[in-house]
């Protein structure tokens, strides 16, 4: 049950999506047939129909895990027990991001993403958590605050 926190400037209007400061994800396999996102724990892929122990996949795609159903998310998407390492390895957390150079926002996983900014191509990218009591990145004299709501999700 995380808080549920909203983040904006104390100045002027800028702001970032409130909640937790993003969303957890998981990576599916692209199906090489159709295209579509495999689910391990179905014995077929939904759109084409392949067997999905057949299925050798070589792309991914990242699949947002909803509140509050990231459990459930990854184990559609990865199966009912899959080795903890490759848990480990295909989920991460997708951070609510903002380019301080021209205030796009957009969702990065900070840990393993490049820090580019998808508009302008600067590296002056953020996580919301990162600009916390920091200068607005809009108006420069405001600060930054993530303020809790007062609720829970
Ligand atoms: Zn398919
Ligand atoms: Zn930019
Ligand atoms: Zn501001």
């Amino acid at each position: 049950m995380p808080r549920v926190h909203e983040y904006h400037c104390d100045q002027c209007d800028f702001e970032m999506p409130s909640g937790w400061g993003g969303m957890m994800y998981v990576e599916a396999e692209v199906c090489p047939s159709c295209g579509a996102e495999v689910h391990r724990s179905k014995d077929h892929c939904f759109a084409c129909g392949k067997p999905t122990e057949e299925i050798d996949a070589d792309t991914y795609t990242r699949v947002t895990c909803r509140h509050p159903m990231e459990a459930e998310t990854v184990r559609r998407v990865l199966g009912r027990a899959p080795p903890s390492e490759e848990k480990e390895d295909r989920t991460g957390f997708n951070s609510n991001c903002v380019c301080t150079e021209c205030l796009a926002q957009f969702g990065l996983d900070v840990e393993s993403d490049e820090r580019e900014c998808r508009d302008c191509g600067s590296d002056a990218v953020y996580a919301a958590e990162e600009l916390v009591d920091e200068a607005c990145p809009n108006c420069g004299t405001g600060t930054f605050r993530k303020e809790w709501t007062g609720e829970m999700s």
